[in-house]
């Protein structure tokens, strides 16, 4: 009998079943729409593709407009299908069987889900209580274990909470891991690194078109490394790995710097609207409702009686996500923030 191996037996597809909600603030996509301009600009450019040519595998015309748009060297841009993709590439690539790879927590929960296909040993390491790195600690973790890697997101997800660039220069100064720095909401905030990257050899940034540029859709992210890392991800990624059509709509929206910054703009204004709501709700429900300032596009809230209160939101057709105590909800229209902060408030009224 064929027997499945200790590293997937234990597996189960990822299903999300969010798309049956009326609203969505549960995986931090942008409410925001491309404008009509744009898009037919676009489909005319899709209308002219040939498909059945393989696409362009180091993608050139999009690390380009990419590059042109944070004004940085396009030959340090590596193009995947969602910087989920990039994730798996770099864990494959750079980790060996019994290597050690350093997580915190919280943060983003696909690190350890890649890193248990290289069959290296993570090692997490929990947050300080205001949900800060401590990176005098994780540069003596790293020392202690040997740990060949370390990865994590500034500004994190799902706590929000940000590092400052010269706090992150130091982990990378006094390490000789590989330091992944996952920058997936650094278009909200402005401590990115993407400029330092040919002073350090151990620096990958990822960053993503899923969030501020609204494309979670399309399936874009980018690695941002000096030129020798650079040409081994390109060495180690599947060829093809990203088709035409992505590459194409990729190369037109990264080209509109206006529309980009207007969006963020926009995102912005409403994840203020709706921290200074859950700030309002804070006040009026004292110690039940405690929301954590936000460098991002979604705000991270400990509620009590969180798991009542995220049912009771499904039943209302409005899903976010729980992690443990606290929620962490996306930044969406202004109607759909007025949604979920008023049946937030009935909840406490009624139920809470
Ligand atoms: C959403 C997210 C990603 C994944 O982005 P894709 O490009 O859509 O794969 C990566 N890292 C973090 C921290 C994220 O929140």
């Amino acid at each position: 009998m064929f027997k499945l191996n200790s590293k997937i037996a234990h597996l189960t597809p990822y299903t999300p079943q969010t798309q049956d909600y009326a609203i969505r603030l549960d995986a931090n996509e942008s409410f925001c729409a491309l404008s009509d301009t744009l898009k037919n600009d676009i489909l005319e450019q899709i209308s002219q593709l040939s498909f059945r040519r393989y696409p362009d595998p180091n993608a050139n015309a999009l690390c380009k407009a990419f590059a042109g748009y944070y004004q940085i060297d396009p030959s340090l841009v590596t193009a995947g299908n969602g910087s989920d993709e990039l994730i798996g590439v770099i864990m494959n690539a750079f980790l060996e069987k019994d290597d050690t790879v350093l997580t915190f927590d919280a943060d983003f929960s696909m690190y350890q889900f890649y890193a248990n296909f290289t069959q290296s040993k993570v090692i997490v390491e929990s947050k300080e209580s205001d949900f800060h790195l401590d990176i005098d600690v994780a540069i003596e973790t790293i020392a202690k274990n040997k740990s060949r890697m370390v990865i994590f997101s500034n500004p994190c997800n799902p706590t929000s909470v940000g590092e400052k660039r010269e706090d992150i220069l130091k982990l990378i100064q006094n390490t000789e891991a590989l330091v992944v720095l996952d920058e997936a909401y650094m278009d909200f905030w402005q401590e990115t690194l993407l400029h330092e990257v040919e002073n350090y050899d151990n620096l990958i940034i990822l960053r993503t078109a899923s969030k501020a540029l609204g494309l979670a859709g399309i399936r874009l992210g980018f690695a941002v490394t000096n030129k020798k890392l650079t040409n081994i991800l390109k060495a180690v990624k599947s060829p093809y790995n990203l088709n035409v059509i992505s590459q194409t709509v990729g190369t037109c929206l990264y080209q509109q710097k206006d529309e980009i910054n207007n969006a963020i703009q926009k995102i912005i204004i409403s994840r203020n609207e709706l921290y200074e709501g859950l700030l309002k709700l804070a006040e009026k429900f004292p110690k039940k409702v405690e929301p954590l300032a936000s460098n991002t596009n979604f705000v991270y809230t400990k509620f009590e009686n969180s798991t009542d209160l995220f049912e009771y939101l499904k039943a209302q057709s409005i899903i976010v996500r729980c992690f443990g105590t606290y929620l962490r909800i996306t930044a969406g229209t202004k109607a759909e923030n007025h949604t979920i902060l008023a049946a937030i408030s009935s909840f406490y009224e009624k139920v809470g």
